[in-house]
Order: structure tokens, then C-alpha cells, then sequence
């Protein structure tokens, strides 16, 4: 095993098309479907893998090298299944949109246009482009210009594919001159609960919780409340134009604020030896209702998943790793009793209703959080928890520096109901 891994982003990209033919591309991710389909099903009937490619070439009516990126997926899905049929075997009578895979150059293009923008070009079919520019997070687009301007930076295959109806650009790409350290050769787990108004920090190692701090920033909260008013105020008045501006000026104030809170985890976490940062995984909640409202109101506010993609990507320029873990529990966990109940959490407290710990209720996500990236990701053990040190909490101010902790106690370990110091609810 390598103990260093390229850095690779998948950064993700809303499709602007202009040249006025959306089903062209709809159409093809159909015919990426069948391709897949037939593939799947040649495979089950014990065609030699290597026929497969030209044969469901000579049927798609798809770009070549866009259907052997398909027809290679679908392999892939086969011999994952051959390997660990615990996933079952893949079904070959699916319909609906496939992920249209094209390699650099071939199957897609992109360029930087005068503006500013990045125009793209998609082969849906034989001679025929789609054509338009990309849309998406500020971010995204950094990475990717930087990408297309650099020679750091390699360019690889992306998806093109339509989500909740509307066409999206994945793309891969790979800096040549970074690595990131692997996630399973970490001596510290830093959970991170990422919150409306906060996010919890817990460094947890072999010895036990390191350090927790939590970062408070609800002047976001605050003014996004502030501009949704003030929008709502100047649509109702019929200006539509002033009501995109100041959608603008909140997307912007937002971003810069979450920008800096990111930069701070990530300095944070490069204090504690060999960190790996983890964070809960979104796609593991589609399975299961029963994450309650305190996930859903979380769902639903933009921070979340921004400034999860911020920070990893930060974390990634500077090697540390980045994790995922199950969001199940972690908020109702008790850290040192195992208890999990969910009136054992009240808004921002937390009182273990078996135990009787008492605690900050995202602190103690972040913990659990720590926890399960241990087991995880790490072939050493998650430390025996018999009390925790006390809270720091920090508040990011207008001008963007970092107030004084407002409870400036060393890591204590002792008892806790201190650590809840300054903690409103
Ligand atoms: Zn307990």
C-alpha cells in the first residue's frame, strides 16, 4: 500500500447549455443506459469481456470513446460483483438517465472564455455538441481554471448527467505535483459536526480527545436571515433586478465566511499529529428517514455541504486526508456511556439520560463523529472515554479574525458541566 495518494477532485458543475439542444444530451444519456444494459447483459450470458466493447459500440449511437467509458463502468460493476457478491449482481433491465462518461478532449471539452467563464463542449452524439458554460460554486470553478491554465494539473474523464432534472458536469481532476497522505496512516481524527451557526471540533488520538473547539458564526445565520427579508421585501415590490443583486451580495458575504471558517479548521487540525479530517457523509442519509429534524433543518441550509467541500479541499493542499462517515446517531451518542437516545440531546445540550453526562450537544457529535473515523478508517483502537476536556468556543467576527476564546481554560480533564460555560441555547 502507498502511504501517499494523488490529489484528486471530483468538482461539480451545473450545464448552461446555449446551444439550444438539452434533449440532445438527455437523449444520450438514454442510449449510455442501454449501453450499459446490453453490456451487463452480454456479460451474463458469458460473452468474452473482451467482444464486449465493439459489439455494444457498433449498437450505441454514442461518441466511441464515450461508450467504452460506459461499457468499462458496467464491466467494472460485474467484476465488483464477482469479487464481493455481497452487492448483488448488477441489473441489466434498468431505464432512465446514465451518466454519459467521456474522457478529456474526446468525449468533452472545456476552455476559459473572455468573460471569464468556462465554456464546454459535449459529443452526445456522433458530430453532434452540446454546448454552453458552466455554472456552480465558486470553488469548483477556481479549481477548475486553475486546472485548465496549469500544467500541475491534469484534466480527466467527467460525467455529464441529469440530477433532480437538471444537466450537471462532473469532473476529474488530478494534480501531478501533490499528495495526500493515506486516510488510514493518521495518529489523530478530527470529527467535525458542521452546524447553522457553528462547527464542533474534536481532535481525538490513541491517547484520547486531544482538544475540542468549537467555532461559532452566527452572524451567517443572521445574514442570510437579513438579506432573505430584504429580498422578500423587493419581490413583493416587483424588483427583480435589485432582488438578484442582493442574492448575489449574500451568496458572496456567505462564501467568504465560510471560506475563512474552513481555513481555521484546517489550521486547527494541522496542530495535532498526522490528522485525518472527517465529516459526515450525505449520501449516507438517502437510506434512512430517520434522522430526525435536526438533520433535515441542517439539510436544508447551504453551509453544510460548502463548507465540507472547503475544507477537505483545503485540507487536500496541505496532504491531510479527508474522511466520511455514517450520520447515524451521531448527535444522540453518548460519548462515554455508549447510551444513544434521542432526548438525550436538547438544542445545544446534552445530558446523557443514562449516565448523566452533560456536555455541548455539537461537541458531542463531533466526538461521536471522531469516533466512528477511527473505526473506520484506522487500525488502531478508539481510546476508552472517562471524561472530556472542556470546550473552547471561538467566535469569527465581521472583520474575519478570531475573537479570543470566551472560555479560555487549557483542555481540562475533569469534570464536565463546566465545559458548557457560555453556551446558549
Ligand atoms: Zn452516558
Amino acid at each position: 500500500m502507498t502511504d501517499a495518494q494523488a490529489l484528486v477532485k471530483t468538482l461539480d458543475f451545473q450545464l448552461d447549455i446555449q446551444s439550444d439542444n438539452e434533449s440532445l444530451l438527455y437523449d444520450a444519456t438514454l442510449e449510455a443506459r442501454s449501453a450499459y444494459n446490453e453490456t451487463i447483459r452480454l456479460a451474463k450470458q458469458g460473452v468474452d469481456w473482451d467482444a464486449i466493447p465493439d459489439r455494444v459500440a457498433d449498437d450505441a449511437n454514442l461518441v466511441k470513446n464515450t461508450t467504452q467509458r460506459v461499457v468499462a463502468k458496467a464491466l467494472g460493476a460485474m467484476e465488483n460483483y464477482y469479487e464481493y457478491d455481497d452487492f448483488g449482481q448488477p441489473s441489466h433491465s434498468k431505464d432512465g438517465a446514465y451518466p454519459l462518461r467521456a474522457n478529456y478532449e474526446e468525449g468533452y471539452n472545456l476552455s476559459l472564455t473572455d468573460d471569464g467563464d468556462v465554456a464546454f463542449r459535449i459529443s452526445a452524439k456522433p458530430y453532434k455538441h452540446v454546448k454552453g458554460v458552466l455554472e456552480g460554486d465558486d470553488a469548483h470553478l477556481d479549481v477548475l481554471k486553475t486546472a485548465l491554465e496549469s500544467d500541475e494539473w491534469k484534466i480527466g474523464t467527467a460525467e455529464a448527467l441529469f440530477h433532480n432534472d437538471n444537466p450537471e458536469l462532473h469532473v476529474n481532476v488530478t494534480n501531478t505535483k501533490q499528495t495526500v497522505r493515506d486516510k488510514q496512516d493518521s495518529r489523530t481524527v478530527v470529527g467535525v459536526d458542521v452546524n447553522e451557526d457553528n462547527v464542533a471540533l474534536t481532535a481525538l488520538s490513541e491517547d484520547g480527545i486531544e482538544d475540542s473547539l468549537v467555532i461559532d458564526f452566527p452572524e451567517i445565520k443572521f445574514e442570510r436571515h437579513r438579506y432573505f427579508t430584504m429580498r422578500k421585501r423587493v419581490q413583493n415590490a416587483g424588483k427583480q433586478s435589485m432582488h438578484d443583486t442582493l442574492e448575489g451580495r449574500e451568496e458572496r458575504f456567505v462564501r467568504d465566511r465560510l471560506h475563512k471558517v474552513s481555513r481555521h479548521i484546517v489550521e486547527w487540525s494541522q496542530r495535532f499529529e498526522k490528522p485525518c479530517i472527517v465529516f459526515e457523509d450525505l449520501k449516507e442519509m438517502r437510506d434512512s428517514i430517520d434522522y430526525g429534524t435536526r438533520m433535515n433543518r441542517r439539510l436544508h441550509h447551504l453551509p453544510f455541504r460548502a463548507l465540507q467541500f472547503y475544507t477537505s479541499y483545503k485540507a487536500s493542499f496541505e496532504g491531510i486526508p479527508t474522511g466520511w462517515i455514517d450520520p447515524y446517531k451521531t448527535s444522540q451518542r453518548c460519548p462515554l456511556c455508549g447510551h444513544a437516545e434521542r432526548a438525550n440531546r436538547n438544542k445545544k445540550r446534552f445530558k446523557c439520560r443514562s449516565c448523566g453526562h452533560q456536555d455541548h450537544s455539537d461537541r458531542v457529535a463531533s466526538v461521536n463523529i471522531a469516533v466512528k473515523g477511527i473505526k473506520k478508517h484506522q487500525d488502531w483502537n478508539v481510546p476508552t472515554l472517562n471524561s472530556l476536556p472542556q470546550v473552547r468556543k471561538v467566535r469569527r467576527q465581521a472583520s474575519g479574525a478570531v475573537d479570543a476564546p470566551t472560555v479560555t481554560h487549557d483542555a481540562v480533564r475533569g469534570y464536565q458541566t463546566d465545559g458548557i460555560v457560555g453556551v446558549s441555547d
